[in-house]
């Protein structure tokens, strides 16, 4: 089988990508990973200033890897919860018992993107690498704005990154 080059569309990503995370995921869980923790945490809130506006966007590759593996894999601890504007939710590694939060907010139907965080406040990579890459919804962004996340060069790179266990 050939595999896509990156940029990934996200059909790509959903066929050769994720059957694998999955699979590394089974055999071990990626929360040791700062590399993983890093993609789940992506926030474009993160990169707002005084003197710029940044339109809602999301990272692809951050909500597919957030469905992959928190939303089918983790055991959800409660419902979840209004907080603000969006809503909140806890999920826990069935694997190791790190808890997550991860927080929602709806922009449009089709964009509610997801911050997830990890309850510990373990470390994040400083640089998380990513495969198909942003999504905005309206208003201004520049991928220049954003210094810590940048694209992988290979597939391999990507599921290294993500599922290597340090
Ligand atoms: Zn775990």
């Amino acid at each position: 089988m050939q595999l896509a080059q990156p940029p990934l569309s996200p059909e790509d990503f959903r066929k050769d990508v994720v059957p694998v995370l999955l699979d590394r995921w089974l055999a071990k869980c990626f929360c040791k990973n700062p590399g993983f923790l890093k993609l789940l945490a992506f926030d474009f809130a993160d990169y707002k200033r005084a003197d710029r506006m940044i339109a809602p966007v999301e990272l692809i590759d951050s909500e597919m890897l957030w469905s992959t593996i928190v939303a089918a894999k983790f055991e959800p601890q409660g419902d979840w919860l209004r907080d603000g504007g969006g809503s909140r939710r806890i999920y826990r590694c069935p694997q190791c018992g790190l808890t997550l939060a991860t927080r929602s907010e709806q922009y449009s139907i089709n964009m509610w993107p997801t911050t997830t965080r990890p309850k510990d406040d373990r470390a994040l990579a400083a640089i998380g690498l990513y495969l198909v890459g942003y999504h905005g919804f309206g208003g201004k962004f520049d991928p220049a704005w954003i210094l810590d996340f940048r694209p992988a060069l290979s597939i391999d790179q990507f599921v290294d990154s993500v599922t290597s266990a340090i």
